[in-house]
């Protein structure tokens, strides 16, 4: 199990990390949410242990981490960092001998991942060769070579098309499946819903919320109501725990206090002729996440 205890992490006067927390079971995706320059990459590179916290500790199965243990991590960089002169193979052959595994082992699980991902003929390419697409797989390919126990995925889904994204989506389930545990950071808050169990938001460093991704939609009071047929705007707004009515393509969406005043509503949708659908929804990720950075922001 990952374990981040309260890290602080200063770069000169500037507070970048501050006094976070939480940690990341076996076999659990966690997500590590935020705007930019919220402190992602530098928690990442503090787990990976390229730079040090100011302050705090982070351990990984209870042991500090070192180079021992770096060798069972993989890091997928928001940057991609292939070195592009290589073949498929080499690069692969360079980054699990960083890894401490032999020739013979890299070779046999390159094989595998190379047909997992279905790119078998370019094992002997030039990675500069390659499509931006096909090269995410490689460096993909490098970060799960020596099997990680804990895999740090940053942005992994940037620049794929959207078959791509459900390949990528599959091999990491499986890797979950498998029990490795996974810290993934995205600013696609869809991919985040899908995946993460568990997460934490993160702004100017500092975390803003966190917990398991159904106890905070259930916490979050602010539900929605969706409507499609005839209402009127301003007769809605009036009516007791309504926050706001937004027009969309299709239909109305009304968010109200909490679930209790979902029943005014309702009382409102009878008097009107033409209602065709109404339904009671849970927020979604990408509004808690808007919500709560919001708020932070306006403190
Ligand atoms: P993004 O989503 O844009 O990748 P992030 O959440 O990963 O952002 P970080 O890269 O961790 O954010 O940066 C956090 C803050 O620390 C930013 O304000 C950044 O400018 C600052 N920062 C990062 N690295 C350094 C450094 N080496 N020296 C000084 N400041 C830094």
């Amino acid at each position: 199990m990952l374990k981040v205890n309260n890290i602080t992490k200063y770069y000169g006067d500037f507070k970048a990390v501050d006094n976070l927390s939480f940690n990341v079971n076996k076999g659990e995706i966690f997500g590590l949410l935020g705007v930019n320059g919220a402190g992602k990459t530098t928690t990442f590179r503090m787990i990976m242990n390229l730079i040090s916290p100011t302050s705090g500790n982070i351990t990984f199965n209870g042991k500090k981490i070192d180079y021992d243990t770096t060798d069972k991590i993989g890091f997928l960089t928001e940057e991609r960092s292939l070195l592009t002169k290589l073949t498929v193979k080499e690069q692969m052959l360079f980054y699990g001998a960083l890894k401490s595994l032999d020739e013979k082992t890299i070779l046999k699980r390159l094989d595998i991942l190379l047909k997992r991902f279905d790119i078998e003929e370019y094992k002997e390419r030039k990675i500069s060769t390659l499509s931006k697409g096909n090269q995410q797989k490689v460096q993909f390919i490098s970060a799960i070579i020596n099997e990680p126990k804990l895999l740090i995925l940053d942005e992994p889904f940037s620049g794929l098309d959207p078959i791509n994204i459900e390949l990528f989506k599959s091999v990491i389930l499986e890797l979950k499946e498998k029990g490795t545990s996974i810290i993934f950071s995205s600013h696609r808050m869809d991919h985040v819903e899908l995946f993460c169990e568990k997460l934490v938001i993160l702004v100017k460093g500092k975390s803003v919320l966190e917990g398991y991704l159904k106890d905070i939609k259930k916490d979050y009071k602010i539900k929605k109501i969706k409507i499609e047929g005839d209402v009127n705007i301003s007769d809605l707004k009036k009516v007791k725990g309504v926050i706001n009515v937004i027009k969309t393509a299709s239909s109305y969406e009304v968010n109200i206090k909490d679930e209790t005043y979902a029943k005014d509503v309702f009382e409102y949708l009878k008097t009107r002729k033409n209602i065709t659908k109404f339904i009671l929804e849970e927020p979604s990720l990408e509004e808690i996440f808007i919500a709560k950075v919001g708020e932070a922001y306006g403190e």
